[in-house]
């Protein structure tokens, strides 16, 4: 597929709404990957994927041969590759020995493969033969300038014939005269794929693999789950306007309703109830403001962590109703959170937003105050099986942080998964939901341990 509007401005032609879709391209990526749909940058991509695809059949792995008469050609192949996350195949030793004994010293018997420019019609057929007999081979690039002393209709027939015989792909890079480009295919009619340039070959190689393997992949299934569906539709239906912010107070209380690992909170007006609740709650504690008004909260001074004593809570309450009333804000209407200050731990981010063409898009990804900075959020389309749930989780680029790395201890990634599957209920029990964050959900090795703090909710009509 290639899909036109990308961008804002692409958006606003292909739509009567305004910018409202800028952000829609990477729902619709999420949309797509998660179908099978293999999506094409440009228009030339996609009939360079046809080509591939009507002409191969798929890969069995991502292990790589090229083999070439020409260095460079080869070597852009390789880096292409490379690039794409496919794997150059790595040559075993019969294999090479094989090779050896059809090729002049001068060749290369490694991967790539270089014939050198005296390869004739015989090397190109003995050498893919060799190759997509190894075992260690996958699929094939061969790249082939042809010279003066070779015929490049024989080597393509050559090249056909022996790519016949076997159940890997092959994909011709050729750069030759015009003619050859319309004369091979007109004459040969089962030849491989050609391309003119070896980018485009390793692009079509490593789509091809990627859908062998999204063909290959675990269905995976969407788990049940438990909640309390009706205390949440009472929440929902007394206490959320469209187009606004839920109350943190009736947020958590939804969360609560659908079993996520929501830190203990109560909702205090004046500061002898937050030294009550504090003390109950246990120190240290957190203040925060917690109307519907203020959706960033330590942007206003409105989040004090680490307090650990009644005295220090009673001083940040006055700091916060002044922070507040700054604002303009009436500080006892807006109301306060206490919280038990939560152990430190690794700070994701789990959420919903609502694509105005997709729907419903589930965000995980690395969280915390830097959650715009660093973007690396993963986005899928409820409802999530568990497949999905664990793929999302490991395709972020920070996964090795919650993984462990040098010697720190994995966080409890089942945790995670179980909030991805409660959120992908929720949304599918209550569209209404246009909008949540979970930010920060803080991770730590122990499953006990791991927190919610932070949660926004809006709903639409
Ligand atoms: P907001 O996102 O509206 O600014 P948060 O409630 O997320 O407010 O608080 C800001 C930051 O303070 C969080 O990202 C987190 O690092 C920290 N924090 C908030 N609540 C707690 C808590 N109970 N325990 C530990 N840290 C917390
Ligand atoms: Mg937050």
């Amino acid at each position: 597929m290639v899909k036109s509007g990308r961008t804002a401005a692409g958006a606003r032609a292909a739509t009567s709404h305004t910018g409202a879709l800028s952000g829609t391209d990477r729902a619709t990526d999420a949309l797509i990957r998660q179908t099978g749909v293999i999506r094409a940058q440009t228009i030339d991509d996609m009939m360079a994927l046809l080509l591939a695809f009507s002409r191969c059949p798929l890969p069995k792995g991502r292990r790589v041969a090229v083999l070439t008469n020409a260095g460079g050609p080869a070597i852009m192949a390789t880096d292409a590759l490379i690039g794409h996350g496919l794997e150059l195949a790595p040559i075993s030793d019969r294999t090479r020995r094989r090779l050896k004994e059809r090729l002049p010293a001068e060749a290369s018997v490694s991967n790539p493969v270089d014939m050198i420019a005296s390869a004739d019609t015989e090397s190109f057929r003995s050498c893919v033969r060799i190759l997509l007999e190894a075992e260690e081979t996958d699929m094939a690039i061969v790249a082939f300038v042809p010279p003066l002393m070779v015929d490049p209709m024989e080597v393509m027939r050559a090249v056909t014939e022996e790519k016949n015989r076997f159940d890997k792909p092959v994909l011709m890079v050729l750069m030759a005269e015009e003619q050859y480009y319309e004369r091979i295919p007109r004459e040969i009619r089962d030849c491989p794929p050609i391309y003119r340039y070896p980018e485009t070959a390793a692009l079509a190689a490593a789509q091809m693999a990627n859908h062998a393997t999204w063909v290959a992949r675990e269905e995976g299934a969407v788990p049940e789950v438990k909640a309390d569906r009706d205390a949440a539709r009472a929440i929902l239906e007394k206490e959320s306007a469209a187009g606004e912010y839920l109350d943190p107070d009736a947020a958590f209380r939804l969360l609560q309703a659908y079993g996520f690992p929501v830190t203990p909170w109560r909702r205090v007006r004046n500061a002898e109830e937050a030294v009550a609740a504090a003390d109950e709650l246990g120190y240290p504690a957190v203040l925060k403001v917690g109307g519907r008004r203020i959706v960033h909260k330590s942007d206003v001074g409105g989040v004090l962590l680490d307090l650990k004593t009644p005295l220090e809570m009673e001083g940040a309450f006055g700091k916060i109703s002044r922070a507040v009333k700054a604002l303009g804000h009436d500080a006892e209407t807006e109301g306060f959170l206490v919280q038990p200050m939560a152990r430190p731990g690794r700070e994701v981010i789990v959420g919903l937003n609502t694509d105005p063409v997709v729907g419903p898009v589930i965000l995980f990804g690395m969280g915390g105050k830097y959650v715009e900075v660093f973007e690396d959020v993963a986005l899928r389309v409820p409802p999530l099986t568990d497949a999905d749930a664990r793929e999302m989780v490991e395709s972020i680029r920070g996964f090795p942080l919650l993984h462990g790395v040098r010697g720190d201890e994995g966080v409890a990634l089942d945790v995670v998964h179980d909030a991805l599957h409660r959120l992908s209920a929720l949304i599918t029990d209550f569209p209404q939901i246009a909008e949540l964050d979970l930010n920060p959900f803080l991770l730590s090795p122990r499953p006990a341990e791991c927190r919610i703090v932070d949660v926004r909710i809006r709903t639409a009509r």
